[in-house]
């Protein structure tokens, strides 16, 4: 493919757009998604824009039992001007073909998969919130639709993109979150598909997520999953620890998700000569610091939240709240310099944004 001018199929049913200040996470879907298909032998192919609606799948379509999936998450972000941003989206194009080649699936043309995204916005650019703190979600994700049984990749397979309007994750500025550090069940081990946006990861995370919830906290701390004490991830997101004079983080080292906000929150925190060690660290080390009065602040990084203070850590009977439940200054001044380069409020000094003009 090497035009990219995708044939639109424009919606008879448009549906009425939601309450924009009632958005939520998820729960709404734009009137048109992205298709393309692929088989061995022709590859991708037929890229196109249709109204939303259900899929059809065989019943013995290979996603179906054996998980054959990847997916990205992303959002557009209408600036003062009535323009959109996207952030970084080479980015999400690159890992989506990481987490392919990580599960035998083929990969994607970066330059295609991000026009698919652009073009596709540009088809409901109307339902981009433009409430503070709201933006478009854009849902990018691959799955095997060869219809068999046996334990192999799929010749076949679909590329969809949807979108979702969602709302401002704080209501009322940012607000601190309770976390459940996870010592019984882990999310990944060396090897494993830790790296990998994959449905499975998700899947295999839910009854820790129940177990959080159950003690009235959020969200999961990942413990690595051999000997269950470095600290990994913080539920769908990065951890970041600020300690006396340094930021550390997990190393990229397999077993955890290569965030786009890590990314830029370490590329940020470096520019204003912070100190980040992407660096291994057990949990006890975090209580430890705690106890010396060392821990200053926790923050996790997400495309969703974009930067979520933590000010409770649960591990097993013990208890620690952080900077007495505040949100602090670095996570404050992380939010208000990654936001506002979404939104185009402060320049972006660092190339992070992709314009789509208003159409
Ligand atoms: C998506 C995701 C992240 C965050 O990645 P971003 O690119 O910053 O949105 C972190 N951890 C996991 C497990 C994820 O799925």
């Amino acid at each position: 493919m090497n035009n990219f001018d995708f044939p639109i199929t424009r919606t008879d049913t448009p549906v009425p757009k939601p309450d924009m200040d009632k958005l939520g996470f998820g729960q709404y879907f734009t009137d048109h998604m992205f298709v393309m298909d692929f088989d061995d032998g022709t590859g991708w192919h037929n890229a196109r824009i249709v109204p939303y609606a259900p899929i059809s799948l065989d019943p013995a379509a290979a996603v179906l039992h054996y998980s054959q999936e990847v997916f990205e998450g992303m959002k557009a972000y209408l600036t003062r001007s009535g323009d959109a941003l996207l952030f970084r989206p080479f980015e999400n194009a690159q890992r989506s073909n990481n987490s392919s080649r990580r599960l035998c699936m083929p990969v994607i043309d970066e330059r295609l998969y991000i026009e698919a995204i652009k073009a596709l916005v540009r088809e409901d650019y109307d339902w981009i919130p433009d409430r503070e703190g709201t933006a478009l979600y854009i849902r990018p994700f691959i799955i095997a639709t060869e219809a068999f049984l046996g334990v192999r990749p799929s010749k076949k397979y679909s590329f969809y993109v949807i979108m979702s309007p969602v709302g401002s994750y704080y209501e009322s500025g940012l607000m601190p979150t309770k976390i459940y550090v996870e010592d019984e069940y882990a999310r990944s081990v060396k090897g494993g598909m830790g790296a990998a946006k994959t449905g499975g990861n998700y899947a295999s995370g839910l009854l820790s997520q129940e177990k959080a919830k159950a003690k009235n906290c959020s969200q999961v701390l990942w413990l690595d999953g051999v000997e269950r004490k470095y600290v990994e991830e913080i539920g769908t997101s990065n951890a970041f620890f600020a300690i006396e004079d340094k930021i550390v983080t997990s190393p990229l080292t397999g077993t955890i998700l290569p965030g786009i906000t890590r990314d830029s929150v370490i590329e940020l925190l470096r520019s204003w000569d912070m100190r980040v060690e992407e660096d291994r660290f057990t949990i006890g080390d975090i209580f430890e610091a705690h106890e010396n009065g060392r821990l200053s602040e926790v923050f996790a990084t997400g495309t969703a939240a974009v930067i979520s203070p933590v000010g409770q850590i649960m591990w097993g009977e013990r208890s620690i709240t952080i900077n007495e439940n505040t949100t602090g200054p670095i996570s404050k001044r992380l939010y208000e310099s990654i936001t506002g380069i979404q939104t185009g409020m402060i320049a972006d000094r660092f190339s992070w944004t992709e314009l789509i003009p208003k159409p």
